[in-house]
């Protein structure tokens, strides 16, 4: 097996919702942590050539993993970890958490990150997904991305030859981000932190941050808002199976103890199809779905 004598973690037969916010997801066949970036391409290349199935996946707070689980290698980030500052920018790599990386740059009094603190991300999904909130997003602080891209080079793209959009990113699809530079200004420390702090606050009024969810489940449509149009329908606390529309964003749907990823995609079917018949409005998922043959 291509994973035999490899650095870092490896484990058979994993449980996939323990890799989940959403703690939804079936067995992996296997599961890999590398502990850098060499690791991870290696085992990438032998994938290739064997054939092999491979997934990556992040802090998995943006995914949707299918209750069959996953055959192959699902490659984990969170190791990736390693970071170096500079003169108001970092090099960091791919699996670094997100909102670690945003207080550790407000504690310098470096602005930049400040929408970021409350996101559940790693620096590569967050990159991948151009993450945003509170009015910021990820797009102008990236400096460069350095990627495994699909013919197996790994290329160092300056923020010129990116293109984003909203949670979205030219790589998608095409690359996996193994480290990126970003971009901070010089900014006031206490402002900063009392900035961040807010946001954590209305994150906490706001979210149902106290059960296993996966964010915001469909994009916003231009000038308009999803939990808007989900909340006018009479969405909210709504269920099927294990899964429930949140009563305190429509936005989000939660997993109120067995949620089956079938759970989750049957009420995101059924709020979609609602949503075109009562507004004319087609509601894309923002989360990703994970499923053997994707
Ligand atoms: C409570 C909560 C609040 C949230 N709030 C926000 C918010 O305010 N704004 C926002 O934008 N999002 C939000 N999210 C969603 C989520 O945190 C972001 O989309 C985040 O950027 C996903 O990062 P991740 O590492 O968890 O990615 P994962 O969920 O692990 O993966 C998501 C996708 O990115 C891919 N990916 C992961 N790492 C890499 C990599 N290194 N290279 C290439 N592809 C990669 C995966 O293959 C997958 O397709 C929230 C989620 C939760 C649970």
């Amino acid at each position: 097996m291509i994973l035999d004598g490899m650095p870092g973690r490896v484990e058979k037969n994993y449980p996939l919702h323990q890799l989940t916010t959403w703690k939804i997801g079936g067995p992996a066949e296997a599961v890999y942590w590398p502990n850098t970036t060499d690791d991870m391409l290696s085992v990438w290349k032998c994938a290739q050539e064997a054939k092999i199935p491979v997934w990556l996946i992040g802090k998995g707070s943006n995914l949707l993993v299918s209750d069959e689980g996953l055959p192959g290698i699902t490659i984990v980030t969170t190791s990736l970890r390693a970071i170096q500052w500079g003169e108001y920018s970092v090099r960091v790599e791919a699996g670094y958490t997100l909102a670690r990386l945003s207080q550790e740059a407000g504690e310098r009094g470096w602005s930049g990150l400040e929408f970021a603190r409350g996101i559940p991300g790693s620096v590569g999904g967050a990159i991948m997904m151009n993450a945003g909130a509170h009015g910021g997003e990820m797009a102008p602080h990236i400096l460069s991305v350095t990627a495994l891209c699909a013919d197996g080079e790994i290329k160092k793209f300056e923020r010129s030859e990116l293109e984003f959009a909203y949670r979205f990113c030219s790589l998608r699809g095409y690359a996996w981000v193994l480290e990126a530079q970003l971009a901070f200004s010089a900014g006031n420390r206490e402002k900063i932190l009392i900035e961040m702090r807010e946001n954590l606050i209305k994150r906490a009024a706001n979210q149902p941050l106290e059960d296993p969810n996966a964010g915001s489940v469909f994009r916003n449509p231009p000038g308009d808002s999803a939990g808007r149009l989900i909340e006018a329908a009479g969405w909210k606390g709504k269920t099927f199976g294990g899964a429930q529309v949140s009563n305190k964003h429509a936005n989000f749907i939660v997993n109120t103890g067995k949620a089956k990823s079938t759970d989750v995609l049957a009420l995101v079917d059924a709020i979609q199809r609602d949503i075109q018949m009562k507004f004319g409005i087609t509601l894309q998922t923002e989360v990703e779905y994970l499923v053997p043959n994707s």
